[in-house]
């Protein structure tokens, strides 16, 4: 074998690596910690741990598995004694990692979500789902009361049938004959469930209030409302002394999402300005003067529904659940006086949007995760894909290392500089076979 043969089959490695892999699912993101990234469930190994996608693809291909999304603060399992089943990519030696002592395993590590406690089965589930921001569980959209619980569910043979062709006719299927959700996803931009809205001091007091909506009736004969809509929003700008910037929107009108935020934010500013401090927006720094609370009026039919879901009396059910939708640019409209920003400061994702770890594009491939789809990959001949990203692993791993001197020096790479990987990795090849 000469060179340009060991360069070439180099190639084709590299090609079916980027082929099979879009994203460089090359890499456990143990290592990174614990972080907000895609954890999944492997049910053949374990319940109550999770996988990070790239151990999901390389290390767990042939097993049942349940994507469960984002959580935030987590660290894979797959390279710890907490799973049996080996690693291919995080290696210590011959052991394994200690168990994570600070990962979280709610109940959807068993497979269960939402308040109703159902497990999630992909090819029944005909409901759209929708993730808590707070607790990052998962709540059927008829259990937040955004519409009726479709009576075909599971049982009926239209839904098995939806489910079997691909995933764009399963929606297809389980939106048509129902009405649309009270709330439109596009209406609102993060979900918090009662339960966590609780435990939230601020985000009770907001309940119900503009732009954080709540699912309530007045009886159990009326029908749903929604309270704290766009239009009281808007209300709230005419009474705030800036007319020149209100004008943009009519009450009611519809706008993009991203588009929403202006509006309330330039509300606080006008308010904040009328009682002398101009800052309210930035982080409380302690030498500011302490500025009187501009949280809103609490909504009296939004802290009866919360009342009555937290003495868990039958009104929960019956008056609304307590859950909150938030709208627009929300996390610029919270008051930042002492007492609200230290309830929010428990919880910086109501502050700050969070990262999200993603695995890193490959550059070689135009592909992108959505064209090419977890499900896709796993339907890829196993053998084939896990061969592959070992090779190509280790092949990369010592070209890394064998360039790391050029970029700690700031030396430029020649061609040359890679033969010589090559070479030398030839000539290994030759003596083993010698
Ligand atoms: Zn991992
Ligand atoms: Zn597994
Ligand atoms: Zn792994
Ligand atoms: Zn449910
Ligand atoms: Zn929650
Ligand atoms: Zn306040």
């Amino acid at each position: 074998m000469n060179l340009s043969d060991i360069l070439a089959s180099q190639a084709s490695l590299l090609k079916d690596a980027s082929e099979a892999l879009p994203h460089q699912f090359s890499q456990c993101t143990y290592n990174l910690g614990y972080i907000r990234q895609a954890v999944y469930l492997c049910k053949t190994c374990s319940h109550r741990r999770g996988i990070c996608s790239a151990c999901s693809i390389a290390c767990h291909t042939d097993h049942e598995q349940l994507e469960l999304f984002p959580k935030r603060r987590f660290r894979c399992d797959c390279p710890t004694s907490a799973l049996a089943h080996p690693c291919a990519l995080h290696r210590i030696g011959h052991g394994k990692e200690e168990e994570n002592s600070l990962n979280e395993y709610g109940q959807n590590f068993d497979g269960v979500f939402c308040r109703c406690g159902r497990e999630y089965d992909a090819e029944k589930e005909i409901e759209t789902m929708i993730q808590c921001l707070a607790c990052e569980d998962w709540y059927h959209e008829s259990c937040l009361n955004l519409r009726e619980r479709p009576s075909s569910r599971a049982s009926s043979p239209d839904a098995t049938e939806a489910a079997a062709v691909d995933d764009d006719a399963q929606s297809e299927a389980s939106s048509s004959g129902l009405p649309p959700p009270l709330v439109a996803a596009s209406a609102y931009d993060a979900f918090v469930c009662s339960a966590c809205v609780l435990k939230i001091a601020t985000l009770r007091r907001y309940a119900g209030t503009p732009g954080v909506l709540m699912v309530v009736r007045d009886t159990p004969e009326d029908a749903w409302k929604i309270i704290g809509r766009q239009a009281d929003l808007d209300d709230v700008v005419d009474i705030g002394a800036n007319p020149g910037k209100a004008e943009t929107t009519a009450i009611g009108e519809k706008r993009p999402l991203g588009d929403s935020d202006q509006v309330p934010q330039q509300s606080k500013r006008s308010r904040a300005d009328s009682v002398g401090t101009s800052n309210v927006v930035n982080d409380a720094a302690n030498d500011e003067p302490p500025h009187p609370c501009l949280s809103p009026e609490p909504n009296i039919l939004g802290q009866s529904v919360l009342s009555a879901a937290q003495a868990k009396r039958g009104e929960i059910a019956t008056l609304g659940t307590g859950d909150v939708f938030l709208v627009g640019d929300w996390r610029k409209r919270w008051c930042r006086c002492k007492e609200c920003l230290s309830s929010l400061q428990n919880h910086s994702y109501l502050l700050e949007e969070e990262e999200t770890y993603e695995p890193p594009e490959d550059p070689d491939s135009n592909l992108s995760l959505e064209e090419l789809g977890l499900r896709a990959l796993q339907r890829l001949p196993r053998e084939h894909t896990i061969n592959s990203i070992h090779a190509f692993n280790q092949m990369r791993d010592q070209l890394m290392s064998h360039l790391r001197p050029f970029a700690e020096q700031d030396k430029e790479v020649t061609e040359t500089d890679i033969r010589v990987f090559f070479e030398a990795k030839m000539a290994e090849k030759a003596e083993k076979k010698g």
